[in-house]
């Protein structure tokens, strides 16, 4: 039996109701297998980042306290990606292209992780300050394994355009 990880997940989406998608996205966590949903951070409008000509992302984090290993709590979070209809281009050449719901997992307890198809800590959480400010508040006291404390990281970041939207249910 695994002993319990707390784990954050990064949401995003700019295609569609992204607010409710969000919303419904957190639900689909809170009913995860061997995990329990800790708390989930308001939601944050930020500009479009990589390909600028399209909607406006809206980004939230959650904290899990789960039993599933990394892996498969990354294989939960491509089959709810799913369910809201994303659909990954063959080629990847949608990487940075508009989505109805993208979920990372940004961090997995004090683990590193580099295997195929999942690096933990997220490659790019310290330096994406829509990604760090939800995160920061769900784990105020975040590290990330090998850059340090998650808050240090966003303090050297720009914030202008992460705008908080209304508070989400627990
Ligand atoms: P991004 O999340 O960087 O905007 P994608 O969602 O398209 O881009 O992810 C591309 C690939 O990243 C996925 O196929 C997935 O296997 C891989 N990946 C590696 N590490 C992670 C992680 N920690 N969380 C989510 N996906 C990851
Ligand atoms: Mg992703």
């Amino acid at each position: 039996m695994n002993m319990p990880v707390v784990a954050a997940v990064g949401l995003g989406g700019n295609v569609g109701d992204s607010a409710r998608v969000l919303q419904e996205a957190f639900d689909a966590l809170a009913g995860l297998p061997r995990t329990r949903l800790r708390g989930v951070s308001a939601l944050y409008r930020t500009p479009a980042w990589g390909m600028e000509d399209q909607a406006d992302f809206i980004n939230a984090a959650a904290a899990l306290e789960t039993r599933l290993d990394a892996g498969a709590l990354l294989c939960h979070l491509f089959a709810i990606e799913r369910r809201f209809g994303r659909v990954r281009a063959a080629d990847g050449s949608d990487r940075w292209g508009p989505r109805t719901l993208d979920l990372d997992i940004l961090l997995y307890g004090d683990a590193v992780l580099d295997v195929p198809g999942l690096r933990v800590p997220h490659p790019r959480l310290h330096e994406r300050a829509f990604a760090l400010v939800p995160l920061l508040e769900v784990i105020p006291e975040a590290v990330i394994p090998g850059v340090g404390a998650a808050r240090d990281a966003l303090a050297g970041l720009d914030t202008t355009g992460v705008e908080k939207l209304g508070r989400a249910r627990a």
